[in-house]
């Protein structure tokens, strides 16, 4: 079976869903994901959304992110991500999305790391509210077709150069799509850990496929850990508890219920501090007590993290609840440029699946959002600029006949083989660069140089 669209975007997260809205009208666009439109990270976020509460606050945003990154972020990318926030909130609240407000004024949380108040958040559902805003401004355009259960497989290329994707559609069977532009907005990794805040389909295929094809990829080994996780026996997906519960005060504590590490340092620090804990303690988590806020404040701001643990019999207004860290976040990821093209021409990658470097080795608490929108409205911009070119290019190979997959199609069909084969050479990609970053003093920062040049 065989497909055509202007533009294919893989992935309808919010990266995905704002590349489509920024896109031009007369664009024919196709969206595919894997599972349900609503089973995507996006729909989980939980803390908020950071920006730039005025131009005092850049500098002190732009030293916490690096802080925070260890100093390996791109300053171009970061420096970007900060000066365009303003404008995407302003978007945001023009799709409709609300955040919290006292006497008409928006309301800013904190998370760990960084030194203000510079979250934007709706109760402790941010994701959900700002995903379903724009998903159902997607679905309002008639240029956008968006697609469920279907899975790119593999990208179809010729010279360098990607004219689209093999996906298992709907109904299983294999389907080509050709397209001028190619968008890659699948998410991070965690379904290839055991312990995952992330949905399970969620399995870093684009970092497969990029291997396949020599599409460079940037720091696949920095892998956040959150530190705070609800710890549970039953396996599946792992419920997290937003850094902004330690932002609002709660405090973190061992076996003897003693506190035993600063809640607020970030991520990376406090991960390392609870697991070096739970050895010492010889237990299987660590104790969050949430007994420094106040009982009104749980309920209102957290009234989500508040239901799911009493669903697992924990009451956080009157005990504590044990938790434990857990795959969260992917920093690495297709390597791109400050407009989000990767190392194949007509190929771009946006939100958690590329790495333009904004992370640096890791991410600040509510970084991600943000960073996924303002970069997802460069690559629409970039792809509107040049699509005539890269149209004639699709035109030109199509009639050379040169647009194929690059695999006989049986391969493509057994499902478990094609993932445990995509898995194990991620994996195996991981630990070579973990690796190599081990062997090396200092983490060289390519990226910085990186500056898309065409094909
Ligand atoms: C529990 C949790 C809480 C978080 N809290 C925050 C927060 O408070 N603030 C913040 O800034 N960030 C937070 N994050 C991170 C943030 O949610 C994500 O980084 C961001 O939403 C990623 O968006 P995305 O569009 O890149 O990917 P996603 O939203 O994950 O979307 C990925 C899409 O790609 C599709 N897909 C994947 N592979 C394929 C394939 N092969 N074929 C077809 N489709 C495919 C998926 O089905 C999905 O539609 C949180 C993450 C989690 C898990």
């Amino acid at each position: 079976m065989k497909t055509q669209a202007d533009i294919i975007i893989v992935g309808c997260g919010v990266a995905g869903l704002f590349c489509a809205l920024n896109l031009p009208r007369d664009k024919r666009i196709l969206m595919i994901t894997k599972d349900a439109e609503d089973h995507s990270d996006s729909f989980l976020a939980q803390g908020g959304i950071c920006v730039e509460r005025n131009e005092d606050d850049y500098d002190c945003f732009f030293e916490d992110t690096m802080k925070a990154g260890h100093y390996e972020n791109d300053p171009d990318s970061v420096d970007i991500m900060i000066r365009s926030s303003r404008e995407i909130i302003d978007d945001l609240l023009r799709y409709g999305v609300e955040f919290e407000q006292r006497d008409g004024e928006l309301l800013y949380t904190r998370e760990g790391a960084h030194r203000v108040n510079r979250i934007l958040f709706h109760k402790d559902i941010t994701g959900k509210e700002i995903t379903r805003k724009l998903l159902a401004a997607v679905k309002a355009l008639p240029n956008v077709t968006l697609r469920e259960y279907c899975s790119m497989v593999d990208i179809m290329e010729e010279d360098n150069t990607c004219y689209g994707i093999v996906m298992r559609n709907e109904e299983g069977k294999i389907e080509t799509v050709t397209a001028a532009y190619t968008v890659w907005a699948c998410g991070g990794i965690g379904g290839l850990f055991e312990n995952s805040t992330n949905f399970p389909h969620l399995t870093g295929d684009a970092l497969a496929i990029s291997l396949n094809h020599n599409i460079e990829l940037e720091n696949p080994d920095y892998i956040q850990i959150h530190p705070t996780t609800l710890y549970s026996k039953q396996p599946g997906r792992r419920f997290l508890i937003s850094e902004s519960v330690r932002g609002e005060g709660a405090i973190l504590l061992n076996k003897n219920k003693e506190r035993f590490v600063n809640e607020l340092l970030p991520r990376d620090v406090v991960t390392k501090e609870i697991l070096k804990q739970m050895r010492k303690d010889g237990t299987s988590h660590v104790w969050l007590s949430m007994a420094p806020i106040p009982t009104k404040e749980i309920l209102e701001h957290f009234p989500n993290i508040y239901a799911r643990c009493m669903e697992e019999g924990y009451d956080p207004t009157k005990e504590c609840i044990p938790v434990v860290p857990s795959q969260h976040y992917f920093m690495g990821g297709v390597r791109v440029d400050l407009d989000s093209q990767t190392t194949m021409a007509q190929l771009y990658a946006i939100g958690e699946t590329s790495c333009n470097g904004v992370h640096g080795a890791n991410r600040l608490a509510s970084n991600s959002l943000l960073e996924s929108l303002v970069f997802a409205k460069r690559a629409a911009a970039a792809m509107a600029d040049q699509f005539e070119e890269a149209q004639e290019s699709l035109d030109a190979a199509l009639l050379a006949d040169q647009v194929h997959p690059s695999l006989p199609i049986y391969l493509y069909e057994n499902k478990e083989k094609l993932a445990a084969s995509y898995k194990e050479k991620i994996l195996q990609e991981i630990e070579r660069m973990k690796k190599e970053h081990e062997q090396s003093d200092h983490h060289e920062v390519k990226r910085r140089s990186f500056n898309y040049t065409g094909a």
